[in-house]
């Protein structure tokens, strides 16, 4: 009897752990799928690019239901009470207080991000509205689908600091495919709000956080300052934010090229994120720092760490801007620009 209720619960948290891993890397989204078995790694004109991050907006959506009913499945299956995953007003007060304490830490660091960073992202694009309400959907069922995994993780006996670095390992994990940067930023956020959790006991905590944190970040992606570029084919100085855009494209205002930023150097992917991620933790583990607090704090210094490094690289490597590669290869690029440039001398 004991122990097939043992051989459950290991089940039930297996389950959860890579409950979010797992919808989160599937690909779903019909239009990319079409085109990447249709014309393979081939970039996307504009407008099929917009048809997939319409796409994408409604994956995310799924991810986030299909994430907070199997979590509330699991939690049903399980001999977790609903109130220690969190759902209880015990403390809100203070927990309010600690979330909004904790999250200056990630608005300082969405505050740092360059620009042209923030403006790659999904949430620059699209109606803020629906931006909102998928973040708020995001914060609940995300942390909730966290502190379910801790709470199992503890009752199968794992200490409080293992059980948060399990759910960071997973949580991070689908975002190592497609950007080391995100993937950092993801493990520094998942690592406090799971310590926030384990703290409190209470959902409020980690929420707050998380809903302050992701506001920010809409925000920034849609009012940073962005820096002026140069235009490879003419050279011409302007500002990405004040001309024409289609997406993440920009049309340069004299010679009408459309050109995206140049990503960052292979440096920062390769050497600085390997360096500060694994880096920093190793050592401070291998000094005897090894406890809770010490993973946590080594962790966030980590982060630190990696930002600055961005944010001195962006500072002193002005952004780069190149040709948008889509129609580069296919030569109807050239052709559209040739037409173009007649139509010009005509009128
Ligand atoms: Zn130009």
């Amino acid at each position: 009897m004991e122990q097939s209720r043992l051989a459950m619960s290991v089940t039930i948290t297996i389950l959860a752990i890579v409950l979010y891993p797992l919808l989160s890397s599937l690909p779903f989204n019909p239009v990319r799928f079409q085109w990447g078995f249709s014309r393979g790694l081939a970039p996307m004109p504009p407008e099929v690019q917009e048809r997939a991050e319409a796409g994408d907006r409604t994956v995310l959506l799924l991810i986030y239901v299909t994430l907070l009913m199997a979590g509330a499945l699991l939690l049903h299956g399980s001999s977790i009470s609903a109130d220690s995953v969190g759902l209880n007003a015990n403390n809100w007060k203070s927990s309010i207080a600690l979330g909004v304490f904790m999250s200056f830490f990630s608005v300082g660091i969405v505050g740092l991000m360059p620009a042209e960073e923030l403006q790659k992202s999904l949430e620059a694009r699209g109606s803020l509205a629906t931006w909102c309400g998928l973040r708020v959907l995001e914060a609940f069922s995300v942390e909730f689908w966290r502190a379910l995994c801790i709470v199992a993780l503890i009752r199968l006996d794992f200490s409080a600091s293992i059980a948060v670095l399990i759910t960071v390992l997973a949580y991070q994990a689908p975002r190592l495919i497609t950007s080391t940067s995100t993937a950092a930023g993801a493990a520094v956020f998942g690592a406090v709000t799971g310590f926030l959790f384990a703290k409190t006991g209470s959902l409020l905590a980690p929420l707050t956080m998380s809903l302050i944190s992701g506001g920010t970040y809409i925000y920034r992606t849609r009012h940073a300052p962005s820096r002026s570029v140069t235009c490879p084919f003419c050279s011409e100085r302007f500002y990405p934010g004040e001309v024409k855009r289609t997406g993440r494209f920009f049309t340069c205002p004299k010679c009408g090229e459309l050109l995206e930023y140049a990503p960052p150097g292979e440096v920062f992917a390769y050497v600085w994120f390997p360096l500060c991620f694994y880096g920093v933790p190793i050592i401070s583990y291998w000094a005897g720092y090894r406890d809770f607090t010490s993973i946590v704090v080594s962790i966030g210094a980590a982060s630190l760490i990696f930002f600055f490094g961005i944010v001195i690289h962006k500072l002193v490597v002005p952004p780069k801007a190149q040709q948008k590669l889509s129609y580069g290869d296919s030569g109807l690029h050239l052709t559209d620009k040739t037409q173009r440039r007649n139509d010009d001398r005509e009128t």
